[in-house]
């Protein structure tokens, strides 16, 4: 059953969280996009605003609606909450005997509740979980931020023209991995539990149930933005495709074009390399270990022993296609790619990874 949130009671939902003891992290706008940060109201939401992307640009408008969530995402999605992009792990320190100590880095960490979660987004979530605490050995820092995590999805209404998430199987629509998902009318929410504390937030707003043509309209519009999307890849497992055709020129075309600057895997959600480096004290007594976002685009990333296994953006470019869209399926049971499109907007020179997977599969040598 869904209950009906009109859109002057958002603020009422906002309470409701922070009165269960989260920080409500939501949409806002900061430096000319839709980002995530600190929502203080429901007025900090980018009412009335939507966004135009294509490849290499990205721009907010106006649209004179009421709407709060009539946009697509913007550069950031949960990551950064969740795998910080720089920080300490460990320290070691050395005693006055010469032996070292070791201690974990704490994390102060207040419970988030994250406002406006995107389909993909929960799709590169679950990802992550998979990597970060469902492996063989789960990783403290992500584990401690994700544990108390509460999820509001807002289903998508407005895709960009760079989003292909129903090409991939995971939206606009999101139909897993939330706390409670709305669905955003003209004048308010269809919302849906999706757990126990879902629940008993929605209960404690005491709202009327959604009534039929609520829901009607929320199941239009949700065919509606699957159906406005244009962008697709060559098919879900392009593992064997791509790996039959590693000497494909246009791997050598689209190294013409590509800066190897790794913007494509900073905005990307699913991405998670990252490289780990000592920072010791001048007096040499004590060192952190601190661990850092990196991209298989930077020379370093492939560094071993006295050779960079992929010197050239060639190689890189190759390295980051073959792996997102053919190797995770091994590592993960899946592609690496969630149909976001972040990658096509943000890539300064407009390189298109559905465009690129299209000539290399489905043009093959
Ligand atoms: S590869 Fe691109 S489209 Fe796919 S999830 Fe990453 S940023 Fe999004
Ligand atoms: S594909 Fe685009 S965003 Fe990615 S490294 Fe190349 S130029 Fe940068």
């Amino acid at each position: 059953m869904s209950d009906y949130l009109p859109r002057e009671r958002f603020e009422d939902l906002l309470q409701q969280l922070e009165h269960a003891g989260y920080v409500c992290v939501g949409p806002t706008v900061r430096d000319g996009a839709i980002v995530y940060d600190r929502l203080n109201s429901a007025a900090d939401l980018p009412a009335g605003l939507s966004d135009e992307q294509t490849p290499g640009t990205y721009r907010i408008r106006s649209t004179g609606s009421a709407r709060q969530f009539a946009w697509a995402n913007g550069p950031q999605g949960l990551k950064p909450l969740l795998f910080a992009p720089r920080e300490t792990l460990w320290q070691a320190t050395r005693q006055s005997d010469g032996t070292l100590t070791f201690a974990n880095a704490t994390v102060a960490q207040s419970k988030l509740a994250f406002i406006g979660a995107r389909a993909c987004d929960l799709a590169a979530l679950a990802l992550h979980d998979q990597h970060f605490l469902h492996g063989a050995h789960s990783d403290p820092p992500y584990a401690n931020r994700r544990r108390d995590l509460f999820i509001v999805a807002v289903h998508c209404s407005h895709p960009a023209q760079t989003c292909f998430c129903a090409s991939t199987g995971d939206g606009p629509s999101a139909t897993y991995g939330f706390d409670i998902a709305l669905g955003e009318l003209d004048e308010g929410y269809v919302a849906q539990a999706g757990s126990e504390r879902g629940q008993t937030v929605l209960c404690a707003l005491g709202l009327s149930p959604a009534d039929p043509a609520q829901v009607a309209a929320l199941e239009r519009q949700n065919q509606d933005a699957a159906s406005k999307q244009t962008r697709t890849l060559p098919g879900r497992n392009l593992r064997a495709a791509l790996f039959a055709n590693l000497d494909h020129p246009r791997w050598h075309d689209v190294a013409e074009r590509c800066l190897s600057c790794g913007n494509c895997t900073s905005v990307c959600p699913t991405c998670f390399c990252h490289s780990e480096t000592e920072h010791a004290q001048l007096h040499g007594a004590s060192s952190e270990h601190v661990r850092e976002w990196d991209s298989c685009f930077t020379r370093g990333h492939s560094y071993i022993h006295g050779l960079t296994i992929r010197p050239d953006t060639r190689t890189r470019y190759r390295q980051w296609l073959t792996h997102k869209l053919g190797s995770w399926h091994e590592q993960y049971g899946r592609s690496g790619c969630v149909g976001c499109g972040r990658c096509i907007s943000w890539c300064p020179v407009g390189i298109d990874i559905t465009e690129e997977a299209s000539v290399i599969c489905l043009q093959g040598q």
